[in-house]
């Protein structure tokens, strides 16, 4: 297994394949049949990693899966039933989950990003930065820098743990292997805007997914490809740009600075 314990799975719904438009990522039927893909693909992931549900051999390697998308972007139910599930609005949010699972006996070794899209302003599908509708950017030491990134080099800065998996739009798996070159990618569906895509069929993409998560147990966790190719001097800056809104007042940059790199990145 080539030394990964524990992998924790960052999972959201923009960049899963079949969803293109913000009608599919919050409330009614469309919200519901995106999340049931979204889930598919986890499990894709998760059963080429683990095995068949009713493996005889159980894996000694665990799975938690953080559901990152804002409303839920999975259906906890029809999970496969070996991983840990976290809601989204678990109050420990993923850096606390992190840091509690590095204090307890299992600690987590390996990230995984499923279903993740690009950083606002990058023209991918459902391109955004936490908010679609407040934020314009983060910028780390003067670098943009999207979810992904400051997931990636949060769990970098506290303790080297590398990004192993991604997946997502073509876009927003530039990005991936923009940070982390030995990062292993899956395109699920390429961008052709915003809100317009070009897909893989569903099952296409879980077959994908399951292809690209075996190939994660013949790597090796100290592959020098798998550390984050921009890690800025410190002091740390992270600063974070509002949109402006037509009869609002200008909200000026939000700043924050350390010289330690999880602190600064400890957001959202
Ligand atoms: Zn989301």
């Amino acid at each position: 297994m080539a030394g990964w314990r524990h992998i924790f799975l960052v999972t959201d719904i923009e960049g899963v394949a079949g969803v293109e438009s913000w009608g599919q990522t919050q409330s009614g039927p469309r919200y519901e049949a995106a999340k049931a893909l979204a889930t598919d693909e986890v499990n894709s992931v998760v059963r080429a990693l683990l095995g068949p549900p009713d493996n005889s051999d159980p894996s000694p390697l665990r799975i938690s899966v953080w559901d990152g998308h804002g409303c839920g972007g999975l259906l906890p139910d029809l999970l496969d039933r070996r991983v840990t599930f976290y809601r989204h609005d678990d109050a420990r949010n993923f850096t606390g989950l992190l840091r509690e699972s590095l204090r307890g006996a299992a600690p987590v070794n390996a990230l995984g990003f499923v279903g993740q899209h690009a950083m606002e302003g990058s023209g991918g599908v459902l391109s955004h930065t936490y908010s679609s509708r407040r934020i314009r950017s983060y910028k780390l030491s003067g670098r943009p820098i999207g979810e992904f990134d400051l997931r990636a080099l949060f769990a970098w800065a506290l303790a080297e743990i590398p990004s192993i998996f991604f997946s997502g739009d073509d876009v927003a798996c530039r990005e991936a292997q923009s940070l982390v070159p030995g990062i292993i990618r899956v395109q699920v569906k390429e961008s052709l805007g915003v809100t317009s895509a070009r897909h893989l069929e569903p099952a296409h993409a879980c077959a994908q997914l399951a292809a690209g998560a075996k190939q994660i147990l013949e790597r090796n966790p100290a592959d020098p490809l798998l550390r984050p190719s921009f890690i800025p001097e410190s002091p740390f800056e992270l600063r974070k740009h509002f949109k402006l809104k037509f009869g609002f007042v200008p909200r000026p940059p939000q700043v924050r600075r350390s010289d330690n790199l999880a602190a600064v990145l400890e957001e959202e």
